[in-house]
C-alpha cells in the first residue's frame, strides 16, 4: 500500500517530465526520514511547517500547552527603523524578511504604519534616519519590480513620507475619520494629543506594520492541523539527547508534561528550536557556541478615552538611560501595547547574560526565570505598566489616564554571538544532522527554515530534486488559512493565556 508521502512525491513526480520515475523526493532509501523539531515558537512552527508544505516527515515537540507561547511579538520591522545603531544591511534583510513573512502568514499582520518622533532631550535627529529609510524604499521599488506579487507594504512611493510641525498642527484641527483614506489620517489622533514641543521636526511615518503573537499562533497551529505528515506534541519536552552509535540517528527522550512520563523516540534529522534554552541542548551534546539571552517585557494598557485609529508611535531614545526609547503599539478598543527601554520599564538589571567556556546556556538570574516559568507578582505589574504609560505620557499627556490592562507580555530571547545589538539572525549547524535556530526577529524565521532546508539536501537526509519544488510548494497551506478561523482560535488563545481577546483582533 502507498503512503501518504509515497502519493504525495507520486503526483509531484507525475507532473515532472524532469525527474526519473526511480528517484524519490525527501527519501533516502525507501522510508521517509524522520525529523525533529524542539521548540514550537516561531522558529520552530514555521520550519516545521515549510518541511511539511513539501511533504517531509516532521514532528514538532513543545514543552507548553500551545503553540507561539514564548516571548511576544508585536511589530513587524520591515526596514528596522526602531534600531538607529544597526547597519542598513541588517535593516535591508529586515526589510526583505518581513516582505517574505506578510506573504507567508498574512493573518497575522496588523496594517497600520508606525510614526517616529525625535525627542527634544535626544541627541540625535530625524534627518539622520532619512537617508537609510530612501535605501530601504529603493530597495523596495527594485525588488517588486523583479517581483510585483512582493508589493505588501503599498506604492514604493508612500514607504515613508515627512511631517512638518504646521502639518501637525493643521492635521490637530481636523476630524478624526471614519475610515484612512490617506497616510496623513493616521496622524490626527497623534496631533491631537501629541505635545508638540516635545519632539524634533519632521515626524517620519513609514510602513512598519504590528504582527500579532496570537494570530500568528492560531495560524500555525490551525495549518499544521491541515498536515497529517506534521505532528505536533505539545506538553512534551525533551529532556535528554544521545547519538545512536554508529547510526546516525538521534534518541530523544521526551518527557510529558502533563503526567510525566517518559519516552524514547528515533529521529534522523535533529533541529533545536528552543529560544532562549536552545543552549541547554547544546549541552546535552557538548556543542560549544557563543550567545547571548536578555530578558525583556512590554506592558498592556487600557486607554478608556483612546479615538480614531491609531499608528504605532516610537519616540526614540538611549537604551538603558531614563529616556530611552518608547513604543506605543495600538489593537483595537484602546488597548495598547508599551515597551520603555529603560531598566525599570522594560530591560531589567542583569537581563542581558553570557554563555562562557563551561556552558553554552547563559544563566539568567533565577527571579527572571521564576518570571518566565511561575508569573509575576500582582504589585510588580501594577508598578512597571504604570511606569510604562508614564514613559509615554512625557509626550502624550492625555495617555496618562490609561490604566493596567493584563499581565505584562514578557520573555527571553537569545542573541549568537558577542553582540547585543545584533538584529538579523538564523541558524547555524554542529555536525551533519543538527541544527539551530537563532532568530532574534521574528522575519528572520523563513531565512532559518530555508538554511535547513539547503543542509537536508546538502547532507542527503532528502534527495537533491526536491530543490527543483521549494518555491512551486512555498507554504500554500499555510497562506490559504482562513481569517476568520485565525480570528476565532486566536481569540480564545488570549483568553486562555489570560490576556484581553482585544489583541488578538484584526486591525
Ligand atoms: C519583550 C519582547 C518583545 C519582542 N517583540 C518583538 C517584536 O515585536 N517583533 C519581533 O519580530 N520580535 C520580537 N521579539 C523577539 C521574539 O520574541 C523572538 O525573536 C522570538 O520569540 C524567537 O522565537 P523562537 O522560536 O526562536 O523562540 P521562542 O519563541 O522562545 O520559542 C522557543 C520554544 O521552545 C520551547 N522549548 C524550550 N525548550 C524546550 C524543550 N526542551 N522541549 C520542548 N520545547 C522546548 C519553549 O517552550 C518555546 O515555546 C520580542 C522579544 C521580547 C522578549
Amino acid at each position: 500500500m502507498l503512503t501518504y508521502y509515497q502519493l504525495f512525491y507520486g503526483l509531484i513526480l507525475s507532473s515532472s517530465q524532469t525527474l526519473s520515475s526511480k528517484t524519490q523526493l525527501g527519501f533516502s532509501g525507501t522510508e521517509p526520514r524522520k525529523i525533529a523539531v524542539i521548540g514550537g515558537g516561531v522558529a520552530g512552527s514555521t520550519i516545521a511547517l515549510r518541511l511539511a508544505e513539501l511533504g517531509l516527515d516532521v514532528t514538532l515537540f513543545e514543552q507548553g500547552p500551545s503553540l507561539v507561547n514564548g516571548p511576544p511579538i508585536c511589530h513587524l520591522h520591515a526596514g528596522g527603523s526602531f534600531y538607529r545603531e544597526i547597519t542598513d544591511e541588517q535593516c535591508l534583510t529586515l526589510l526583505n524578511q518581513s516582505i517574505d513573512m506578510m506573504r507567508v502568514f498574512p493573518q497575522a499582520v496588523n496594517v497600520r504604519p508606525t510614526v517616529i518622533a525625535v525627542p527634544i532631550a535626544d541627541s540625535g535627529s530625524p534627518f539622520d534616519i532619512l537617508p537609510r529609510l530612501k535605501k530601504l524604499q529603493k530597495n523596495y521599488a527594485d525588488l517588486i519590480t523583479v517581483q510585483p506579487d512582493k508589493q505588501v507594504l503599498g506604492e514604493p512611493a508612500d514607504y515613508y513620507c515627512t511631517f512638518e510641525r504646521s502639518e501637525l498642527e493643521a492635521l490637530a484641527q481636523k476630524d478624526l475619520p471614519e475610515q484612512i483614506t490617506d497616510n496623513s489620517d493616521w496622524l490626527i489622533p497623534l496631533a491631537k494629543h501629541l505635545d508638540l514641543d516635545s519632539v524634533k521636526y519632521p515626524l517620519i511615518l513609514v510602513q512598519e506594520y504590528g504582527l500579532s503573537g496570537f494570530r500568528f499562533s492560531a495560524t500555525v497551529s490551525l495549518a499544521a492541523q491541515q498536515m497529517p505528515n506534521c505532528q505536533v506534541k505539545l506538553n512534551s519536552k525533551l529532556v535528554a539527547l544521545s547519538e545512536q552509535a554508529g547510526s546516525k540517528h538521534w534518541q530523544l527522550t521526551i518527557e510529558n508534561q502533563t503526567n510525566l512520563t517518559q519516552e524514547v523516540l528515533s529521529f534522523d534529522y535533529l533541529i533545536n528550536a528552543c529560544g532562549f534554552r536552545t543552549g541547554l541542548l547544546d549541552n546535552m551534546l557538548k556543542a560549544p557556541r557563543q550567545r547571548l539571552v536578555e530578558f525583556k517585557a512590554a506592558y498592556v494598557a487600557h486607554w478608556q478615552h483612546c479615538q480614531g485609529h491609531w499608528p504605532e508611535v516610537l519616540f526614540h531614545g538611549e537604551r538603558g538611560t531614563p529616556n530611552g526609547m518608547a513604543q506605543l503599539t495600538p489593537y483595537p478598543n484602546g488597548y495598547f501595547q508599551l515597551h520603555g527601554m529603560t531598566q525599570d520599564i522594560t530591560l531589567f538589571k542583569d537581563g542581558l547574560v553570557s554563555s562562557n567556556a563551561q556552558t553554552a546556556q547563559p544563566e539568567l538570574p533565577s527571579l527572571y526565570i521564576d518570571k518566565i516559568d511561575k508569573g509575576w507578582p500582582e504589585p510588580v505589574v501594577k508598578q512597571r505598566t504604570q511606569g510604562a504609560i508614564q514613559h509615554v505620557a512625557k509626550f502624550l499627556q492625555a495617555f496618562s489616564s490609561a490604566r493596567p490592562a493584563a499581565n505584562p507580555l514578557f520573555g527571553a530571547q537569545q542573541i549568537p554571538g558577542d553582540d547585543p545589538k545584533l538584529r538579523t539572525s538564523d541558524v547555524s549547524f554542529y555536525g551533519d544532522f543538527y541544527a539551530r535556530t537563532e532568530i532574534v526577529k521574528a522575519p528572520s524565521a523563513l531565512q532559518a527554515a530555508d538554511t535547513i532546508l539547503q543542509n537536508l539536501i546538502a547532507g542527503g537526509v532528502i534527495q537533491q530534486p526536491i530543490s527543483a519544488h521549494i518555491n512551486q510548494h512555498y507554504f500554500p497551506k499555510t497562506q490559504s488559512i482562513d481569517l476568520k478561523n485565525v480570528v476565532e482560535l486566536a481569540c480564545k488563545i488570549a483568553e486562555q493565556r489570560g490576556y484581553p481577546q482585544d489583541l488578538a483582533l484584526k486591525i
